[in-house]
C-alpha cells in the first residue's frame, strides 16, 4: 500500500508530465513547426494546459494534499517532502483564488493584444496599441486584487515570477545599483571615444563553424548533450521535458560572431541548472511551476537569470575566459582573425554604449533598461501614471539613465512584447539574476580558494560542483532569498555585482 505521500506524488508527477508535454509542445512550435500549423498547435497547447489545469485544482489533489500534510508533519522544515507538500498547498490555494474569468478574459484578449502590439511597433503608433494596453492593465489590476498585497499591486503579480521580491525591496535595489551604476557610465562614456584598432565584425564567420566553437565551450562548462542539444530559433531559449532532456536554441549573424556565441552560453547557463537538479525531484512538485504552468526546475526567473548571466558574462566574457580560448577560436577562424589577439577580442566583447534597445545592451546599461521599465510598471499599477502618458515618461527616463532620447516609439516604449500579453512583473527576474549571480560567485571562490586558479586554465568542473551542490540540485525547494543566504550567508545586496563591474571596466577602458 502506498504512503500519503506516495500517493499525491504520484498524482503531482502526472501534472509535471503534462506540463513537460506543453514545453515539448512549445520547443516544437518555435524550431520545427511549419508556419501553417500554428492554429492548431494553438488548441493543443489549450487543451494540455486545460487538462492540467483541471487536474491541479481538483478534489482529488485537495484530498491528497490534506493526507500527505498530515504524514510529513513532524518532518524537518528544509526536507524536499515537506517543501514539497508546503508549495502544492500554497499554490494550490492561490490559483484557486483567482477568478476564472479573469484568466479566460486574459487568454481572450493577449492574441489580438499581441498583434495590435506587433503591427504598432512596425508603424510607430502607440495610440493605436493605447486601449488594448488599458484593457490589459485592467485585468492585471483585477488580478492582483484577487491574489490580494499588502502595500502594492505590483508585489501580487512579481510573485509569479520572484516570489522574494516586492515593489518596496526592488525599490532600495534599484537605489543601490542606480547609485554605483550611473557613475561609472558616465566615467567609460568619457573613456569610451578611443576607438580600437581594428573592428572584428566587418568579416564573415561561417556558421558551421561558430556552432561547433559555441557548443564545445557549452560542453567544457559541462553542458551534457546525451541530455542535451543545441538548434535555431529567432527569439532563443532554454526549455526543459525534466533534467534528462533540456535543450538550448541561438540564432546566427554572419558577421556579428558575438550573437550566436554568447547566446550559446547564456542558454547553457540555463541548461546547467536544469541538468543539475537532483534526480529525486524529476516528475516532483519542486520541479513544477503551477502558476507559470510550465514545467520549470529552477526556483525562480532571477534564480534561472543568474546561471544564464554568470556563465555568459561572468565566465564567458572575462578576460581569464579568452586566453585561454582565443587561440582555439584563431584556429578555427585564421582568416577572420588574423593579427587579432586576445586582448583585442576581450575589449571587443565588451564594449560599453548607451543604446535605446534593451536585447542589445551591455552589461553596464543593461540594468538601467530594466529598472525604468519596473518603475513605469509600478506607476501604471499604482494609477500614478496614464497610459497616454507612457510615451512621454519612457522618454524621459530614457534621457535621465542612458542620455538617449528615443526618436521614435518604435525604439522607445513599442520595443518589448511583454505588456501587451499581461506580463506584468517579469521584468526585475533580469536584474535580480545579475545581482545573484555576483553574490553565488563570490561566495564560490570565498568556498575554493583554488577557483581562480582553476577558471584561469579553462577548468570548469570546480565552479561547476558548487553551484549543484548550493544552487542546481535544490530544484524549486527553496526561494532566491533562502538560496542566497544558505550559500552566501546574505540576502539580495547589490554590491558584489558593482564591485565585479567596476574591476572588469576599469580593465576594459583603462579608467585608472
Ligand atoms: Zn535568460
Amino acid at each position: 500500500m502506498a504512503t500519503a505521500y506516495e500517493q499525491f506524488s504520484a498524482h503531482i508527477a502526472q501534472v509535471n508530465d503534462l506540463l513537460n508535454t506543453l514545453n515539448i509542445l512549445k520547443w516544437d512550435a518555435r524550431t520545427q513547426m511549419p508556419h501553417g500549423g500554428s492554429e492548431t498547435r494553438g488548441h493543443q497547447l489549450a487543451t494540455v494546459s486545460l487538462i492540467a489545469q483541471e487536474m491541479f485544482s481538483s478534489e482529488k489533489t485537495a484530498r491528497l494534499l490534506d493526507a500527505a500534510e498530515a504524514e510529513v508533519a513532524h518532518e524537518p522544515d528544509d526536507s524536499y517532502r515537506v517543501r514539497a507538500v508546503r508549495q502544492t498547498r500554497h499554490y494550490y490555494e492561490l490559483t484557486r483564488r483567482i477568478p476564472l474569468d479573469i484568466i479566460s478574459e486574459k487568454a481572450a484578449l493577449s492574441p489580438t493584444s499581441e498583434n495590435v502590439w506587433a503591427d504598432a511597433k512596425k508603424n510607430n503608433d502607440f495610440a493605436s496599441f493605447a486601449p488594448y494596453l488599458e484593457k490589459m492593465l485592467d485585468l492585471v489590476r483585477r488580478q492582483a486584487d484577487a491574489i490580494g498585497y499588502a502595500e502594492h499591486p505590483f508585489d501580487a503579480l512579481v510573485y509569479e515570477y520572484e516570489p522574494s521580491m516586492t515593489a518596496a525591496r526592488l525599490q532600495t535595489l534599484f537605489g543601490q545599483l542606480k547609485a554605483g551604476l550611473l557613475p561609472l557610465l558616465a566615467r567609460i562614456v568619457d573613456a569610451a571615444d578611443k576607438p580600437l584598432p581594428r573592428d572584428l565584425w566587418q568579416t564573415e564567420y561561417p556558421l558551421d563553424k561558430q556552432k561547433a566553437f559555441g557548443l564545445k565551450c557549452a560542453q567544457e562548462f559541462g553542458y551534457d548533450l546525451n541530455r542535451g542539444r543545441l538548434d535555431i530559433a529567432p527569439h532563443p531559449f532554454e526549455v526543459s521535458f525534466t533534467r534528462n532532456d533540456v535543450r538550448i536554441t541561438t540564432r546566427y549573424n554572419l558577421n556579428y560572431f558575438p550573437m550566436a556565441f554568447f547566446g550559446t552560453l547564456h542558454e547553457t547557463g540555463h541548461a546547467l541548472y536544469e541538468q543539475g537538479i537532483d534526480p529525486a525531484l524529476t516528475r516532483s512538485a519542486l520541479t513544477t511551476d503551477f502558476l507559470g504552468q510550465y514545467a520549470v526546475g529552477g526556483t525562480s526567473y532571477g534564480a534561472h537569470e543568474s546561471q544564464s548571466r554568470m556563465w555568459e558574462n561572468q565566465i564567458g566574457r572575462s578576460r581569464e575566459f579568452w586566453d585561454v580560448h582565443f587561440a582555439p577560436l584563431q584556429a578555427s577562424f585564421p582568416e577572420q582573425l588574423r593579427d587579432a589577439d586576445a586582448d583585442l577580442f576581450f575589449r571587443s566583447v565588451n564594449r560599453v554604449r548607451p543604446s535605446l534597445i534593451r536585447v542589445e545592451a551591455d552589461e553596464v546599461t543593461y540594468n538601467l533598461h530594466i529598472m525604468l521599465r519596473v518603475e513605469i510598471e509600478m506607476e501604471l499599477l499604482s494609477g500614478t501614471l496614464k497610459v497616454s502618458d507612457l510615451p512621454e515618461a519612457w522618454n524621459a527616463k530614457m534621457q535621465t539613465y542612458l542620455g538617449v532620447t528615443p526618436p521614435d516609439d518604435t525604439h522607445g516604449v513599442l520595443q518589448d512584447v511583454h505588456w501587451s500579453g499581461g506580463g506584468f512583473g517579469s521584468f526585475p527576474g533580469y536584474t535580480v539574476g545579475n545581482v545573484m549571480s555576483a553574490q553565488f560567485l563570490d561566495a564560490a571562490h570565498r568556498d575554493l580558494p583554488t577557483l581562480a586558479g582553476s577558471l584561469s586554465t579553462g577548468d570548469y568542473a570546480p565552479l561547476l560542483g558548487w553551484l549543484t551542490e548550493n544552487v542546481y540540485r535544490h530544484g524549486r525547494a527553496f526561494d532566491a532569498n533562502e538560496l542566497l543566504q544558505r550559500s552566501t550567508g546574505s540576502m539580495l545586496d547589490a554590491a558584489p555585482f558593482l564591485h565585479y563591474l567596476e574591476a572588469k571596466f576599469t580593465d576594459v577602458y583603462d579608467l585608472r
